[in-house]
């Protein structure tokens, strides 16, 4: 009988990783966030990242972050999240997991709360102490959805594409 292999990456390392590697799409120069929805028993469901509605061109619309809001990005683009859960047509989210690179705001909370996931697993939490997260926290709290920060493994994974 043979060993079987000790260096594959984890279900978190798997998920978390597909998330950075959706966030990587995203065409905005500041920040690339991304997601991954999982069901309960490990089965990727969707996938998104932060850009334009479709239909909407990344070279006609604005990526700036000051400035007229019509002429600002914040106004046009789409979180991960909310593309994860919109990109998903297989019907129901219900007990599913969220990755996501970055904490969801506010908005993203309550997209997620109503489709019924109930896990969400985060990488960064640099905007914790804003208003936007502190009400998702909030709000998450109170609709008994679980969240926890991944664990960097450390682990670096080469790709050649
Ligand atoms: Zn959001």
């Amino acid at each position: 009988m043979s060993d079987k292999r000790k260096d594959y990456i984890s279900w978190d390392e798997y998920f978390m990783g597909v998330a950075m590697l959706s966030g990587m799409r995203s065409k905005d120069p500041n920040t690339q966030v991304g997601a991954c929805i999982v069901s309960k028993d490990n089965k990727i469901l969707s996938m998104g990242y932060n850009g334009l509605p479709r239909g909407c061109s990344d070279d006609e619309f604005p990526w700036c972050r000051e400035g007229d809001p019509l002429d600002n990005k914040y106004i046009y683009t789409a979180h991960s999240e909310l593309n994860a859960i919109l990109n998903y047509r297989g019907g129901s989210l219900e007990n599913a997991k969220i990755y996501v690179t970055l904490f969801p705001c506010n908005e993203c909370a309550k997209a997620i709360i109503q489709a019924g996931i109930t896990t969400v697993v985060y990488d960064d939490d640099k905007y914790a102490t804003s208003a936007s997260v502190i009400a998702s926290k909030r709000m998450f709290d109170a609709a008994g959805v679980r969240y926890y920060r991944y664990q960097r493994t450390g682990r670096k994974i080469e790709i050649t594409l």
